[in-house]
């Protein structure tokens, strides 16, 4: 292939970009089996077609030109964006994440110091930065499966590789989420399997440390994973079931008012057991948690998913009870205070919820009667002085930094569905949990 020229671009090259926004992945297709367009193409901004359609948020188109060679990692275009950036700009949580897995660099930094996730943070494309953030390629585990050095043994049976895979990248790092999808898996709920688990995430929290390019958001995320797996391991040895017993003490409310203490003290423990007591999160998280009173606000989960998934503040988005996993829907329809992600969530949290679920009624009540009244003051006063005045709009805008003015990022909306579980005291496995 010979030298790509900015903005010389075949007819049929740019014919593909035009295509990659407006047409099927067909026609990308022909196009780009034709001996005059290169997969690598650049326009007059050094756009390659994979940029272009990652910004455009077209799943398919990137996938087509990845099979096709595209390189991810193209650094052409004039601001120094990569495809990654393009990608998480978007939104997108399945380009962003299809870009890591074809090898997109992360620390590659654009032509104002900004990595993709910076950008996806500055723009509030929190999912994207949380996808980015917590990307760890599945080569790094595979590592362990095989024997190094004098070792006859894997440190990692090649079997637990999968399901260990799947808990490292998650980017929900709610205690009782984790401890549930340890559970649910028969191969990770045990023992012996856990301490080989919580011994490879140590040694990769060790390496983060020590690379050169010190990773301190993913070490602390492995060094924590790794506490929750030694907390399953204490409560798997005595006995069966017993990783429903450790989920139940982490939700377990204290008297006065519902807050789960153990759950606070496991996070705190484990944040505060990080090795490494020079690193720069470490003390952050030490500086915002210390001083927070056990009951208030923020707790421990809240500081520590927003320093490893770039998430700032939970506003406008529901969070399960139970879990902690996003966009739950479901509300107890006897208080509607807490939200779950399903029936299964709700169960589980039942036993600590019905000694509350009366009086966060009460609160909601009261809540609504003074909102119904603040609603009938605000329009007792629209009538009775009627200027028309309109708010300034707030401006919304990314940016000088945009790089393609005029073109719109297609997203999809969600349809917020609101839907109500049956009530909570109907649950059959509320009243079947036994009372401590
Ligand atoms: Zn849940
Ligand atoms: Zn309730």
């Amino acid at each position: 292939m010979g030298h790509i020229k900015k903005g010389e671009l075949t007819q049929e090259e740019k014919e593909l970009l035009e295509v990659i926004g407006k047409g099927t992945v067909r026609e990308a297709g022909t196009l780009l089996s034709s001996k005059n367009v290169h997969v690598n193409c650049l326009d007059e901004n050094g756009m390659t077609p994979l940029m272009h359609a990652a910004y455009k948020g077209k799943l398919e188109m990137c996938k087509l030109l990845l099979r096709h060679g595209a390189d991810v990692n193209c650094h052409q275009h004039v601001h120094g964006y990569t495809a990654l950036m393009f990608a998480a700009l978007s939104g997108n949580k399945d380009i962003t994440w299809a870009m890591l897995e074809a090898g997109a660099e992360t620390d590659v930094v654009n032509s104002v110091g900004r990595t993709a996730s910076q950008m996806a943070a500055f723009v509030g494309q929190y999912d994207c930065v949380a996808i980015i953030n917590n990307f760890f390629p599945r080569e790094r585990l595979d590592y362990y499966t095989k024997p190094q050095g004098l070792d006859k043994e894997p440190k990692l049976p090649p079997k637990l590789a999968g399901p260990l895979h799947k808990i490292i990248t998650t980017t929900n790092l709610h205690p009782v989420k984790i401890v549930m999808l340890v559970s649910e898996n028969p191969l990770l709920a045990d023992a012996a399997a856990l301490g080989k688990c919580y011994k490879v995430m140590d040694l990769i929290c060790e390496k983060c440390m020590k690379q050169r390019d010190m990773n301190e958001v993913l070490a602390m995320k492995m060094h924590y994973i790794s506490c929750i797996f030694q907390k399953c391991i204490t409560f798997l040895k005595e006995g069966e079931n017993k990783l429903d017993a450790l989920i139940k003490s982490l939700l377990k409310g204290r008297a006065s008012d519902g807050f789960p203490v153990y759950q606070e003290k496991i996070i705190r423990e484990s944040i505060r057991k990080f090795p490494y007591c020079e690193a720069t999160l470490l003390q952050q998280l030490v500086r915002s948690i210390a001083p927070v009173e056990i009951g208030s606000d923020p707790t421990a989960f809240s500081v520590l998913t927003q320093a490893i998934t770039g998430q700032v503040g939970f506003v406008d988005v529901e969070f399960c009870t139970t879990c902690g996993e996003k966009g739950a829907s479901k509300r107890c329809s006897v208080c509607k205070m807490v939200i779950y992600c399903d029936q299964i969530c709700q169960k589980t949290h039942w036993f600590a919820h019905k000694k509350m679920c009366k009086s966060l009624k009460d609160v909601y009540e009261k809540q609504q009667t003074e909102a119904a009244k603040q609603k009938r003051q605000e329009e007792a006063n629209a009538n009775s002085n009627h200027v028309n005045e309109d708010e300034p709009e707030a401006e919304v805008g990314i940016s000088h930094e945009d790089p393609t003015p005029g073109e719109s990022v297609e997203r999809e909306e969600e349809a917020s569905k609101e839907a109500e579980l049956g009530s909570a005291q109907d649950a059959p496995a509320g009243p079947q949990l036994s009372e401590e």
